[in-house]
């Protein structure tokens, strides 16, 4: 199987001024793509050749599993942004929200937290577990909880790829933006 880089639903420029079109063009034109041929390179040969890219995170370790976590990461994370973005949860997910950490301001600020406190390179994860109850889970690099058996339903790249030409260092800047342009339509469709 060769893999292929999603389009994106939206123009490059359209998320500013909370992502760059500059942000745009390295985060999904470079990054994004160099996962996507970097796999496909790899998997030439090997047990991985024709498998789909929920088998390559269940399955593989090394580069393979590094490059094709991160097409899954980066497609899930990109398809979930919008220009029109919907700015907060309704119906069943915001009542499972509610439940889990009391509001969806302190989801907020508890997923933005765990955000900001992510050493170095990696994705904050809102998931489903294996009982149907929300979690927050924090995963280093390319690592995704499909591997461990739950349902991620959201993720924020917390990589400085993802916004070190916007906001510099100012990691928490970069979450609040992340925000306003999240779309919970699509994640209520996850949920
Ligand atoms: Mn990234």
């Amino acid at each position: 199987m060769s893999f292929e880089l999603p389009k994106l639903p939206y123009a490059h420029n359209a998320l500013e001024p909370y992502i760059s079109e500059k942000t745009i063009e390295f985060h999904y034109g470079k990054h994004h793509k160099a996962y996507v041929d970097k796999v496909n390179g790899m998997i030439q040969g090997t047990e991985f050749e024709n498998a789909d890219l929920e088998t390559i995170i269940k399955k593989s370790d090394g580069g393979i599993f590094n490059n094709g976590a991160q097409v899954w990461n980066h497609t899930f994370y990109f398809e979930a942004l919008s220009p029109d973005a919907k700015k907060a949860p309704e119906g069943n997910l915001a009542a499972a929200i509610n439940e889990t950490f009391g509001s969806f301001e302190q989801f907020k600020t508890d997923f933005a937290n765990a955000g900001a406190g992510l050493f170095g390179s990696g994705w904050v994860w809102l998931v489903k577990n294996k009982d149907g109850k929300l979690e927050i889970l924090q995963g280093a690099n390319a690592e995704n909880p499909i591997r461990d058996d739950y349902t991620p339903i959201m993720t924020m790249d917390v990589w400085e790829h993802a916004y070190y030409l916007d906001t510099q260092n100012a990691r928490p800047k970069y979450i609040e933006n992340f925000f306003e342009v999240l779309d919970w339509s699509v994640v209520e469709k996850r949920f």
